[in-house]
């Protein structure tokens, strides 16, 4: 496989990040001082420190001295027996212990419930004083609200998002006391988005319609739409990764 040239071809999926940073700017943020863990389940204290940030190998995949040279073009003659017809491979590693190897694919609940992934982590950062936290959401307990409200305003919504989706409603800071001011950190590189995060948080709607439009090209939603039905896309999409069964049908 020439998996280092699936890097390289410059297919505008990751054409918003520099792959020759990536690693200095996922080194920059783990440098930050002490980013407190905050809770915002209303549940007990847990102070778990992510588990994935400090996991440099999930950062850049090693080069892979077998494979191809990495600049070698592929544009000139096509061989179709070699080349995916994206130009990129189909799995990736997984950025996340909740994520699968998909792009754009998070694991489903019951592959979370038996490894006991019950905590879903990710970063905010407060649009005032612009303090990092790691925040943690309960698995169970967010996406049974996603999934009740979902079940319960699914046919009114009429394929677009509501705004409560398109405008989510922020966490307050702890430290400035600001309400509403706790954006998601949204990865650069678009396969590191942390999807799953983003949907029990409820916080899908502060990703970019260009982001939104990569997770419904990676789970087979081709839509041009405007954002809010490709938000709403994502977020039954997600919900039926993580519960097929569900009433998740678009
Ligand atoms: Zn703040």
């Amino acid at each position: 496989m020439d998996s280092n040239n699936d890097e390289m071809d410059g297919n505008n999926d990751e054409m918003d990040s520099n792959s020759s940073g990536m690693d200095k700017k996922r080194k920059k943020s783990g440098q930050e001082s002490p980013i407190p863990t905050i809770q915002n389940d209303g549940g007990d204290n847990h102070d778990q420190r992510l588990p994935f940030i400090n996991q440099p190998r999930i950062s850049v995949p090693p080069p892979d001295t077998t494979a191809a040279p990495p600049f070698r073009q592929r544009r000139g003659r096509r061989n179709p027996s070699k080349t995916p017809p994206t130009g990129k491979s189909a799995t990736i590693p997984p950025p996340y212990p909740w994520a699968d190897a998909g792009r754009a694919a998070v694991r489903s609940l019951s592959y979370l419930r038996e490894n006991q992934i019950s905590r879903i982590s990710g970063e905010v950062q407060c649009k005032k004083c612009e303090q990092k936290f790691k925040m943690e959401l309960d698995l169970e307990q967010k996406f049974l609200e996603v999934s009740t409200f979902i079940a319960e305003n699914k046919a009114l919504m009429h394929h677009r998002a509501p705004k409560g989706w398109m405008s989510p409603a922020l966490p307050k800071c702890g430290l400035c006391n600001q309400e509403n001011t706790l954006r998601p950190v949204i990865a650069e590189k678009k396969r590191s988005i942390n999807w799953l995060f983003l949907l029990l948080g409820q916080m899908l709607g502060c990703c970019t319609l260009d982001q939104l439009k990569y997770f419904c090209k990676h789970t087979k939603n081709h839509r041009t739409g405007a954002k809010d039905r490709v938000l709403f896309l994502a977020y039954l999409g997600l919900c039926r990764q993580l519960d097929p069964n569900g009433p998740f049908d678009i």
